[in-house]
């Protein structure tokens, strides 16, 4: 039977084999004779062979035969299912084929014919201009005569999908009130009176010419002064959509311009992108930290923004992908920047510099009243009933927790009370009662104070003088310190003094020695004295020459024993000849 079994599942055996093994009597010549006709490993073989007694033989026989005619019907079983899906496959193509000739007969009334009905219907409602409805109409009778199935039709849908979703022709009704603008300004923002005013002599000028003109405003400051939030609310007084572009890390001209649609997985560039985001042509589009963008040898990102924000070229910007003009010329763009110094001089040339300066304290107590801290309430399911914070606990906060010319750690430091208050609030639910944060219990809110402003001193003294000097955090002061002893007309500069630190102190050596008599000093200090020069590490300005007139007022003082007064801050660069410099910025 199990030989049977065997001979039905394979069918490489030839029948006649077959039946003149079946026609063998003897069990032990019918196991040899079988054996040596399957097609099994020589060693199962001699196997066989070397077992003498005959039921042995056979029952290892028919071992080998179940396992063999199980492989056999595993190996029957796959070959059907193949051929059953080749089958299918070829019935579906079959059909299909028919299909196409029946929809041919009939007008095409389905199918593709129906998609590609549809994107036209998609294109004349975008607006777009006859030319690319065209380019777009050849692409789609393209994709009509294509095989089905054809990979090519994807790219081409793609394509038309992205074309139809652009705001071609949409466009939102822009605000020209010029009050209802600066209501809007003001709700928004304290302070920042230069670029409120600056939107509005756009907005009037709008008004009276009815284009829009005037160069690109480029917002520059550090960071938390409010650019990118002073841009959103822009967009709003004027009644524009708005949508933000990250420029920083971008390297590649195809970020913003796009790859060629040839490229598998092509897409537009982030101008388009960002239009798509727009809903509408005349948007305000914000260009953030334009100072960041860099460039490699994948081409300059800088030479494809030269193109969008001059306006003489953008109402035809091409972006790779779409090989079609796209009309940026309605677009109201804003950029901003942390610092001028990166951004290539071509794009800074067609933009207009705000600059907007760090905060004094007293500003940011007002902007921390006024927006921060109820931002941060409404943030954490607050009120101002449930949480008080007093006026000189935010002052608090701003001289010990922060140090920053903008605001943004001021704000999350709100966001830490407010985020203690709530946990306190929840864990007395019984009695809800009033939290109120004072200078008292700050600490419990914030934990110890970081930073203390004791860093002046206090009294008039010989040698020591306060400079003025601009940090990354937004000013400072810097107290420079000179000691003068008997020695050999040594010269020692300390703290974190920069090589153009050093030229300053040298400078002024130089002056001091040269105006000895006039200073009332000994004119031969630089042989017999030893001179020491500190600036305190931590308060290392950025703009290293500016120390120069601080020290050469603390060596002045030191070599002639007279006190400075300590409540007198200064700045500037010195020259050879004791000219005090411009203070740049
Ligand atoms: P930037 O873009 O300059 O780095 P952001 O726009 O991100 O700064 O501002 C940080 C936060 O500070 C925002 O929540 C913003 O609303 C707030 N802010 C900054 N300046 C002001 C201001 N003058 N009035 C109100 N809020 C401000």
């Amino acid at each position: 039977t199990e030989f049977q079994a065997f001979c039905t599942n394979n069918q490489k055996l030839n029948p006649e084999a077959i039946f003149a093994l079946e026609s063998i009597e003897k069990p032990d010549e019918f196991t040899d004779a079988v054996a040596s006709n399957l097609q099994i490993k020589l060693k199962d073989k001699q196997d066989i062979l070397n077992t003498f007694s005959v039921p042995e033989r056979m029952e290892k026989l028919i071992l080998i035969l179940v396992r063999e005619t199980e492989i056999l019907e595993l190996d029957n079983e796959i070959n059907r299912k193949v051929k059953e899906n080749i089958e299918q496959n070829q019935k579906e193509y079959f059909l299909r084929e028919q299909m196409k000739i029946i929809q041919e007969e009939l007008g095409d009334k389905d199918g593709i014919g129906l998609e590609i009905k549809e994107y036209k219907e998609r294109l004349r409602k975008a607006g777009a201009p006859d030319d690319v409805v065209e380019k777009c109409e050849q692409e789609l009778e393209r994709m009509q005569k294509m095989p089905y199935g054809n990979p090519e039709a994807n790219v081409i849908r793609n394509y038309v999908g992205w074309i139809c979703d652009l705001p071609w022709s949409a466009s939102t009704e822009d605000r020209l009130d010029l009050s209802e603008a600066k209501k809007i300004l003001d709700r928004d923002h304290y302070g920042l009176e230069k670029i409120k005013e600056r939107i509005l002599e756009y907005l009037a000028v709008k008004k009276m010419t009815g284009t829009l003109s005037g160069p690109i405003l480029c917002l520059v400051g550090p960071p938390g002064v409010g650019k990118t939030s002073i841009a959103r609310s822009i967009a709003e007084s004027l009644g524009k959509n708005y949508v933000r572009i990250s420029l920083g890390g971008v390297r590649d001209e195809a970020e913003i311009r796009g790859h060629r649609k040839t490229y598998i997985g092509a897409m537009p560039g982030r101008i388009i992108n960002a239009m798509k985001q727009a809903k509408s042509n005349n948007p305000l589009m914000l260009f953030d930290e334009i100072d960041k963008m860099s460039s490699d040898f994948h081409g300059d990102p800088a030479s494809a923004m030269l193109e969008v924000l001059d306006g003489e070229q953008n109402s035809k910007f091409r972006d790779h992908y779409l090989e079609v003009d796209f009309d940026l010329s309605k677009v109201l763009f804003i950029a901003t920047a942390n610092t001028l110094e990166t951004v290539p001089r071509p794009l800074l040339d067609r933009m207009e510099v705000v600059e907007l300066s760090g905060y004094t304290a007293e500003e940011k107590f007002h902007i921390c009243k006024r927006h921060l801290l109820p931002k941060q309430l409404k943030k954490h399911g607050l009120n101002n009933k449930m949480l008080k914070v007093s006026d000189s606990a935010i002052r608090a906060v701003i001289d010990n927790y922060t140090k920053e010319a903008g605001v943004r750690s001021l704000e999350r430091k709100m966001g830490n009370i407010c985020r203690k208050a709530a946990l306190k609030l929840l864990e007395n639910e019984e009695k809800p009662e009033q939290l109120k944060v004072t200078t008292k219990n700050l600490e419990d809110f914030l934990g110890k104070r970081i930073f203390s402003t004791e860093m002046v001193s206090k009294k008039n003294e010989i040698g020591v003088v306060t400079g003025l000097a601009w940090t990354q955090v937004g000013g400072d002061t810097l107290s420079v310190e000179v000691n003068v002893m008997k020695g050999s007309g040594k010269l020692e500069l300390t703290g974190q003094l920069g090589d153009v630190m050093q030229e300053s102190a040298k400078a002024a050596i130089s002056y001091i020695r040269s105006n000895a008599k006039k200073l009332g000093i000994n004119e031969m200090f630089y042989k017999d004295m030893d001179i020491h020069i500190h600036v305190p590490e931590g308060a290392t300005p950025k703009d290293g020459p500016s120390a120069g007139i601080t020290i050469a007022t603390a060596l002045a003082s030191a070599l002639s024993g007279r006190r400075v007064n300590h409540e007198v801050a200064m700045t500037g660069e010195i020259t050879l000849r004791g000219r005090v410099l411009p203070i740049g910025g």
